[in-house]
């Protein structure tokens, strides 16, 4: 079966995992209201009480459960900025209902399609991505709600800049519009500020869902009320915020990780990749907001699945929006494709240290710097769709083991885990309260709307 709709390319954000984590069960007469709608389920909903399995038949009643049940409270105030505004926050299931009439599996998707409609029909046709463990119910019912605004008549544009760029119907042109990424934003910041009962951990990743929608998939910035802030952990492994004033450092102390281990962002995520190989890596978050059983992309699954001795020659991870790179001992393994997955292999010349971010953390760009033991840096990345490995024009005063601007500000971290203010140049010792004591540093924003409390 071929379709001529709008498809919904969620290949960027192919991220992951458990189930609704409420009830096993569906009561009877929860099936019933649902085959009400959708007769597709009415010979499940005669048998009577509906418990969870891996089926792609669990999955998709977990996304329906997901919309009916979370509880929103009584009020959600909306945003100040265009995260929020509400207009679609009172009733996801009867919205749903009002437009899709039943759902159908599509085995034969194109790669990273998660699910889409067609402008002919009011069938939900939903992809086996979205319909395995790692695809969440919270994220299948911003899906679901997405889809469903097509009807509406709102298709996707291409992206002409940006994280995105080139990639078709992976876009839309203003969130002001209410289109379909303006309800996956609006969906997930709900989630993140509202939904009572969920996972702190969950809210926490629903709140960097809505930042990454928001930031990469619309041609005109969508206004985000929010303060750019340096990230660290320290050895004791506990966060802090730092920002940086003309002549005074500000910190905070935030929640801490149950262990150490390098810290690599994923657009506005944290991935982190334990110290203790026995150990998985996954979704790390400051606040204390614990752990989520979900995966964070295909490269974590990777590792996840690989050998302790295998995870001994893995260092870290660079993570774009269209490329990905993992840092080895020697070499790096580049995808820079997005729809092939094997990896190039470049080898290194020297030892690695890690990336560095000297002119930011950004995922829209295709080259990203390497310091190595000696201190002198490469240019790593992908042109046309091909890995480079090249010494850098870029030159410190000495090996920095990260370097990463924030802002207006650059803040470089040394191997013995002090600080310093980078000036061209020039680097001037910071003084805080972990002096010596810092193991990584990465970038972070306090998003008005989703953090304040
Ligand atoms: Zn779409």
């Amino acid at each position: 079966m071929r379709f001529t709709g709008w498809i919904c390319s969620f290949v960027l954000m192919t991220m992951a995992a458990s189930v609704y984590a409420a009830d096993n069960c569906i009561a009877a007469a929860e099936m019933r209201e649902i085959a009400r709608h959708f007769t597709q389920f009415e010979g499940l909903a005669k048998k009577g009480e509906f418990c969870f399995d891996d089926t792609p038949t669990a999955h998709l009643l977990a996304g329906i459960m997901f919309m009916r049940k979370t509880d929103f409270g009584s009020t959600q105030p909306v945003s100040r900025d265009e995260l929020f505004s509400g207009r679609f926050k009172n009733d996801w299931y009867g919205y749903l209902v009002g437009r899709i009439s039943d759902f159908q599996i599509d085995q034969d998707c194109p790669p990273g399609v998660v699910a889409y409609v067609s402008f002919f029909s009011t069938s939900m046709y939903v992809c086996p991505l979205a319909l395995t463990p790692s695809f969440t119910a919270l994220d299948r019912a911003s899906v679901f709600m997405h889809e469903a605004r097509h009807l509406d008549g709102y298709p996707h544009v291409t992206c002409s800049h940006g994280a995105r760029e080139g990639l078709r119907g992976a876009c839309d042109t203003r969130i002001s519009d209410g289109g379909s990424y303006a309800v996956t934003v609006e969906t997930y910041a709900q989630i993140s500020k509202y939904a009572g009962g969920l996972h702190p951990a969950l809210r926490a990743y629903a709140r960097s869902a809505a930042i990454i929608h928001a930031e990469e998939t619309f041609e005109e910035p969508v206004r985000i009320d929010r303060t750019a802030q340096f990230l660290v952990l320290s050895k004791d492994r506990q966060f802090h915020s730092l920002s940086l004033n003309a002549d005074t450092v500000q910190t905070k102390e935030l929640g801490s990780l149950p262990g150490l281990g390098r810290i690599n962002m994923r657009g506005p995520y944290m991935v982190q990749f334990p110290d203790d190989k026995t150990q998985t890596a996954g979704y790390v978050f400051s606040r204390n907001e614990g752990e989520t059983e979900q995966q964070a992309g295909d490269l974590v699954i990777g590792y996840n699945k690989s050998t302790v001795a295998e995870r001994t020659e893995f260092m870290e991870m660079h993570s774009s929006a269209q490329w990905n790179a993992q840092l080895m001992k020697g070499s790096v393994r580049f995808l820079c494709d997005p729809q092939n997955k094997t990896p190039t292999e470049l080898a290194l010349s020297e030892e690695p240290v890690g990336f560095i971010y000297p002119t930011g953390y950004d995922r829209a760009a295709y080259t990203v710097q390497l310091m190595s033991e000696s201190g002198r840096i490469y240019d790593i990345g992908c042109s046309q769709r091909r890995p480079f490995v090249r010494a850098s024009l870029l030159a410190f005063d000495q090996p920095y083991r990260r370097v990463l601007k924030v802002g207006a500000d650059v803040i470089a971290l040394r191997k013995d885990g002090r600080l310093f203010r980078l000036n061209g140049a020039t680097a001037t010792p910071l003084n805080t309260p972990f002096d010596g004591r810092v193991y990584e540093l990465v970038p972070n924003q306090h998003v008005e709307f989703l953090d304040a409390n």
